[in-house]
């Protein structure tokens, strides 16, 4: 699409002056397309795309659709994050890492969802809005890393955190999970600081993944039945609600459960940990090694059912 279509195409879009954003005449020239941005605009590790778009629109005080439009870039679909995720295509990805001035390659490392296929080369430039399941959603970002990442324009943007990356441990802020529209701070919690780098050991060990599925599963259901550490977690929860007071009134959730997954998680690293370790010889007996679990989670005793799931995965799970 040329300058000359661009042009047309923004001078016929309706005035947007009556709701806050400049009229197509006046932001049009601010994007020559496949020229390079004004403003470069880093992307966050695992940002999600629709997230790194609306930042790169930020800086020109665009809307998401604006920014879209003025690139050449035809979106199908609609949706907002983190509900829905914007797919491009390789013509698509190329204008946009153009505009923010950011190699193709870096900005394909940072964004994991960047493109729906790898084909290469220009092709026609087209953005797709697809819903997202809840466990695929991405989750807020820490605010002070995206401020820094944003030239200060806003601390709002969304990642696909990966698993073994919970905690900010720079800021001391974490979201767990996509209902959070923003981060909660973990100050008055400083075991979670703790608990993020002994998961960066554990990432190291070749077991590390399933033992960490395996902890979580523990951990939730310990969480949901009230079993074993419940004291202990009523007493984190209730530091991070008494830091963070719209912990409280995001949404229909409880505080409980939006929490749920950062106040275990200094157990389900360690149980993660443990169970990443284990002996392999199946003849150590369940006592022996429900002991051992006991002690790493600073329990006097561990004394689960036969349905808990701990029992289950060390008497039939265990490989
Ligand atoms: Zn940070």
């Amino acid at each position: 699409m040329s300058q000359t279509v661009l042009t047309a195409s923004w001078a016929a879009a309706p005035d947007a002056a009556g709701s806050g954003v400049p009229a197509g005449g006046a932001w049009a020239a601010r994007i020559p397309p496949l020229a390079p941005g004004v403003f470069r605009v880093r992307p966050l590790l695992f940002e999600a795309t629709a997230s790194y778009l609306q930042r790169l629109a930020g800086a020109y005080r665009l809307t998401l659709p604006q920014l879209l439009d003025g690139s050449g870039i035809t979106v199908h679909g609609h949706g907002t994050s983190p509900a829905a995720g914007l797919c491009l295509t390789p013509g698509a990805a190329h204008r946009i890492a153009v505009l923010g001035r950011i190699p193709l390659a870096h900005l394909t490392r940072a964004l994991p969802h960047l493109t729906h296929h790898r084909r290469s080369g220009p092709g026609p430039a087209a953005a797709y809005w697809k819903p997202l399941e809840a466990e695929h959603q991405p989750v807020a970002a820490c605010a002070l890393c995206t401020w820094h990442h944003s030239r200060g324009v806003t601390g709002m943007a969304w990642v696909h955190r990966p698993w073994h990356r919970l905690v900010c441990p720079r800021h001391q802020q974490a979201a767990p999970g996509p209902r959070l529209t923003s981060t909660l701070h973990t100050w008055a919690v400083p075991e979670l600081i703790t608990a993020h780098h002994a998961h960066q050991r554990l990432k190291r060990h070749p077991q590390a993944a399933s033992a960490w599925m395996t902890a979580r599963a523990v951990t939730t259901r310990w969480y949901d039945h009230q079993q074993h550490l419940t004291g202990r977690w009523q007493h984190r929860l209730g530091r991070l609600v008494a830091g963070n007071t719209h912990l409280g009134r995001a949404g229909t959730a409880s505080a409980v459960l939006l929490a749920r997954d950062l106040v275990t998680y200094p157990e389900t690293v360690a149980l993660a940990r443990t169970l990443a370790t284990l002996p392999h010889t199946r003849r150590t007996r369940t006592g022996d090694l429900l002991g051992v679990i006991a002690h790493r989670l600073k329990l006097d005793t561990l004394t689960p059912t036969t349905s808990d799931p701990l029992t289950v995965y060390l008497t039939h799970a265990r490989p």
